[in-house]
């Protein structure tokens, strides 16, 4: 098999162009064109502001440290613009709209999503150093089914809650994270405007790029102005949104401490909020399962998007009589692991988002190390410029060390090993979080057994970070509140009679 390395032009113009040569062993033939501005105002009522050099921030490519593009930092007058424009469209365009339009836009979105697949896919890529495999095979078309899904909902929203009446919360504040950029917009925009809502998104800082590309793909598919309004910016912008006074409802995905702070500072207004927040996950591990597949299951838990997953599986729990064999054969597998450009095909394992959380990721595992834990890091070169962290797990942890209890969101695996089920049950349980949480047992009845026991809003079984629309998803505990995706992630948008829409 000839593999071929990704070509890569930019032209240092106010239009950035890259031309990837997908030429490898088993991709298209075909050269794909992916087109970004240097610069982007904000996307209000349907159209960009301009951009203004004294109002913006640098986005870093962390593949290689250099900077990507501008964009605007959205301020406390931009925001309410923004708000203004969604709600001017909810009463307007958006509030006469029937269901069945809804759901032709949403499947319009979701068809252009589609087709500009490999566009977006490269664009995540660069922008947040996932690798092209993940974006490519994931993200994107995950994003697009979404879409796809709500828009089947729209127009049978009453069926979703018989006799409940559904009705639209009005203008939503979304902010979201920088994992997973387009998805988590998907995650948020979908449902939202199937419901009838219309919408203003704080992307991350890091990772505005989807989100404004996506801006481009409203116009072409005609939505009308106003109902999907992007606001990019830092944390004070988010702040900005989450305080205005006149939004109907708050989405948001990201670290439990900005959580606690956004939930303390709406404390006394009753509006609808959903949290997505974050994870410690266990991959329990019995001494009956497949290992080899197991050791797969591994891999993909924790160092799937360089480890920055929410529901992660970040704490391995390995049944005492295999541990030794199991610690092994991970050992063995992990030398095989490709960290490097995210363009490359091959690679497995991106660059690490941004150089805040490198630093980050660097001392938790000094601090593991400090506790007391042994070190394993993959031996391969890293790439000499970037953000790069090797693969790494930490034995010798116990339940309380900082690296055990605390969310490190990067490749990091600590590894603790249990007797009885109720041992792995106990220490799954035992952290503030309740995200997500997987078992690996040749038998079913186990499987239902600890499943039950769990306390978290995901539970995986012989499998890991697998994601479907029609699947509710959220967390217990410190982990966040209401849910995303399947009838669930209706509910989170729609006034009932019997709640009035909170969940
Ligand atoms: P973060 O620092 O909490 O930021 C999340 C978003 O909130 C960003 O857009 C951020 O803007 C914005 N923000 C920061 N401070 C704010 C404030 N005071 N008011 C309003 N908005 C504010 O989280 P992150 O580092 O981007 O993402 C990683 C975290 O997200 C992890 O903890 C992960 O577990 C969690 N996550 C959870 C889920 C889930 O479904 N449960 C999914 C994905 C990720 P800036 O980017 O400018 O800081
Ligand atoms: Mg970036």
């Amino acid at each position: 098999m000839s593999e071929k390395k990704v070509s890569e032009q930019i032209t240092r113009s106010n239009q950035a162009s890259i031309s990837i040569d997908w030429s490898y062993a088993d991709a298209p033939e075909s050269t794909s064109h992916v087109r970004f501005n240097k610069h982007y105002g904000l996307f209000i009522d349907g159209s960009f502001t301009e951009y203004n050099e004294n109002q913006s921030f640098e986005s870093i490519n962390p593949a290689n440290g250099e900077s990507l593009y501008r964009c605007t930092e959205a301020n406390k007058s931009d925001v309410d613009t923004a708000v203004k424009a969604a709600r001017k469209a909810f009463k307007g365009t958006w509030g006469s709209t029937s269901g069945t339009q809804r759901s032709h836009y949403l499947y319009r979105i979701a068809r252009m999503l589609q087709e500009r697949a490999r566009e977006f896919a490269v664009l995540e890529s660069m922008d947040g150093g996932k690798p092209i495999r993940e974006s490519r095979d994931i993200d994107i078309p995950l994003a697009a089914a979404y879409f796809f899904y709500y828009a089947g909902w729209a127009d049978k929203l009453a069926y979703a809650f018989p006799g409940k009446s559904p009705q639209p919360l009005g203008v939503c504040a979304q902010i979201i994270p920088w994992n997973f950029p387009l998805l988590m917009l998907a995650w948020k925009i979908a449902p939202a405007l199937a419901c009838g809502n219309t919408v203003v998104l704080k992307p991350a800082e890091t990772t505005s790029l989807t989100a404004l590309k996506f801006c481009e793909l409203l116009q072409d598919i005609g939505l009308p102005d106003g109902v999907v309004n992007i606001v990019t910016g830092a944390a004070k912008t988010g702040e900005y949104l989450v305080q205005h006074s006149d939004i109907d409802k708050i989405a948001f995905t990201g670290s439990t401490g900005v959580g606690k702070v956004i939930q303390q500072s709406i404390a006394e207004r009753q509006l609808p909020a959903t949290f997505e927040l974050g994870g410690k996950g266990a991959f329990i591990l019995f001494d009956d399962a497949a290992l080899n597949e197991a050791v797969e299951g591994i891999v993909n838990a924790i160092f799937f998007n360089q480890g920055h997953v929410c529901c992660a599986g970040s704490r391995l729990l390995v049944q005492e009589g295999v541990a030794e064999k199991v610690i092994d054969l991970l050992k063995k597998r992990m030398q095989h692991l490709i960290v490097g450009d995210p363009l490359d095909k091959n690679t497995d394992i991106g660059a690490v988002n941004s150089k805040e959380q490198l630093e980050t990721i660097q001392r938790y595992v000094e601090l593991g190390i400090q506790e007391g834990a042994t070190c394993f890091e993959c031996s391969g070169s890293l790439p000499t410029t970037g953000y790069y962290f090797p693969p790494t797990i930490l034995t010798g942890v116990s339940q309380s060390s900082t690296v055990v209890q605390e969310e490190i969101f990067g490749p990091v695996l600590t590894i603790q090993t249990f007797r009885t089920t109720d041992e792995a049950i106990e220490k799954a349980n035992n952290t503030p979080y309740g995200l997500a949480n997987g078992i690996w047992t040749d038998k079913g009845s186990k499987i239902f057994y600890v499943g039950n026991k769990l306390k978290s809003g995901v539970v995986w079984s012989n499998t890991y970070n697998k994601f479907d629309p029609t699947s509710p998803f959220g967390g217990f505990k410190e982990s966040g509140k209401g849910r995303e995706g399947g009838i669930s992630g209706l509910h989170a948008y729609l006034k009932l009679d019997h709640n009035g829409g909170m969940y």
